[in-house]
This record gives structure tokens, C-alpha cells and sequence, in this order.
């Protein structure tokens, strides 16, 4: 129980982190998802550990503590992607949260389970807010429909990271109101990105059920999982 007063995710303390971190330390899914994915991208590293795809975020309060723990971490310099040097995407420089920095890591067959970041813990997935401010579940980054194993498997996303998920952002969001706005306007992004395209969005619904929501009424829909779509390569 955290009983200061706390501006933003920047002035938790390493403790705190430490037990956000232990509460989200579960598998996404049974099986390997990297080795999923991995086969598919020419660098042979899975799409979210290769810094060329995606580059990690973290809380300040998390590389205060991570820095002087491992050797895992760096800031993000821009020059890491050997192939395409310079990279942005969603989660690096220019559309990040002010609490946030972008780093880079050593790469998959140096990762050090204990201390991946939260967005580590998250990928692909976000909290989905709906436009009346509740936190439905789970929805996912739809930049990597067709890069990501589970986006296209989201039936076997186990009930425990499900519910890891969605304690640490309660978390968060009980403590930090502009972490729950930040969010709230990633899920409009989505409603208009799935307008646009003329689509539902699929979501993990916190009560455990499988979901499709009209992104413009925002009606919601019970689903069977095999009812989800599967993308590119995993068709
Ligand atoms: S979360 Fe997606 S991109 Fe990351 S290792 Fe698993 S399947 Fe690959
Ligand atoms: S720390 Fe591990 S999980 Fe996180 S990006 Fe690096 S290799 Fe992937």
C-alpha cells in the first residue's frame, strides 16, 4: 500500500517498482511466443526485442533503478538499428508520454527476465478505455497486426497474465490520472484508426471474456475467440 503522495510513475521508489515488476511476471502465453514470431523477421530476433521494430519505454523512475542494477539498458541513442538507423515508432521519442524516456537493451539473448520494463511486460497489448472513462481490458498495438504471433492468438493469452495485466494498471491508474488519460486517448486513436477501416476491435475483456467493440457506437460484442482475426504471415 503506497500512502505518499505521488505526482507521476517517476517518483515511485525502487521498492515500488520492484513490486509492480513482481506482480507482472508472467508468461503471455504457454508457449514461446518469441520462437512464434522470430522465425519471420530477417533479423531472427522476435519483432518486439529487435530495437530495429520497436523501441522500448520506460518510466524515469524505472531507469533510476535498472541503470544502477544491470548492464541491460542504455538510452536510446537512435543509432542502434544497424539496418535503419534513426528509427521513431509509437513507443520512442516524439510520442511519448513526458514520464517517459526510450531505451534500447542488449538484445534478446542478453534479456534479463527480472528486469524487463513495464512496456516489456505490456507488449502488444494496452489498457482500452472507452469513451465514458472505463477500463474494459485488453486491446493491442495494431502497428504490429502483422508482425505479432499472439495479435493473431489472442485465444491464448493465459488468464493469469490477463489478470496480472490488469491489476498493474489498476495500480497505476488509482495512482496517476494522467497515465489513465494517456490511455484513454491511445483507445480513441484506435476508434478512429478502426473507423477508418471499417472494423471492430478485438478485445481481452477483463471479466475473462473474449470481445468485439463498434469502434464508433462503441457496442459491445460477445465473441468465440475463433471469431478473431489472424493477420499476414499467421493467416
Ligand atoms: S509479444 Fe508478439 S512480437 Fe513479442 S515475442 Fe511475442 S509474438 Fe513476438
Ligand atoms: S529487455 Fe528483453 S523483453 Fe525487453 S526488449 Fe529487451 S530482449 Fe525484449
Amino acid at each position: 500500500m503506497i500512502n505518499r503522495i505521488l505526482r507521476s510513475p517517476n517518483d515511485l521508489n525502487a521498492d515500488e517498482i520492484r513490486a509492480l515488476y513482481a506482480g507482472f511476471d508472467v508468461p503471455i502465453t504457454v508457449e514461446d511466443c518469441g520462437e512464434k514470431c522470430a522465425p519471420h523477421n530477417p533479423s531472427g530476433k522476435a519483432f518486439c526485442c529487435d530495437i530495429c521494430e520497436a523501441v522500448p519505454a520506460a518510466y524515469k523512475s524505472e531507469w533510476d533503478i535498472l541503470h544502477k542494477k544491470t548492464k541491460l539498458w542504455h538510452l536510446y541513442r537512435g543509432d542502434e538499428c544497424d539496418s535503419r538507423p534513426h528509427i521513431q515508432d509509437s513507443r520512442s521519442n516524439d510520442n511519448l508520454p513526458s514520464s517517459m524516456i526510450p531505451l534500447a537493451c542488449l538484445g534478446p539473448s542478453a534479456c534479463e527476465r527480472e528486469n524487463r520494463l513495464l512496456s516489456c511486460r505490456q507488449f502488444p497489448f494496452f489498457p482500452y478505455v472507452t469513451s465514458d472513462y472505463e477500463f474494459l481490458g485488453l486491446a493491442y498495438d495494431w502497428a504490429f497486426e502483422e508482425k505479432c504471433w499472439v495479435i493473431s492468438n489472442l485465444g491464448q493469452v493465459t488468464d493469469a497474465y490477463k489478470e496480472a495485466f490488469i491489476s498493474t494498471y489498476e495500480q497505476l491508474f488509482a495512482l496517476f490520472q494522467d497515465e489513465f488519460d494517456s490511455y484513454a486517448i491511445k483507445s480513441e486513436e484506435m476508434r478512429e484508426a478502426f473507423i477508418q477501416d471499417g472494423r471492430k476491435i478485438p478485445i481481452l475483456h477483463r471479466d475473462g471474456s473474449y470481445r468485439f467493440i463498434s469502434p464508433k457506437s462503441e457496442r459491445i460484442y460477445s465473441v468465440d475467440e475463433s471469431q478473431f482475426p489472424h493477420f499476414g504471415v499467421y493467416k
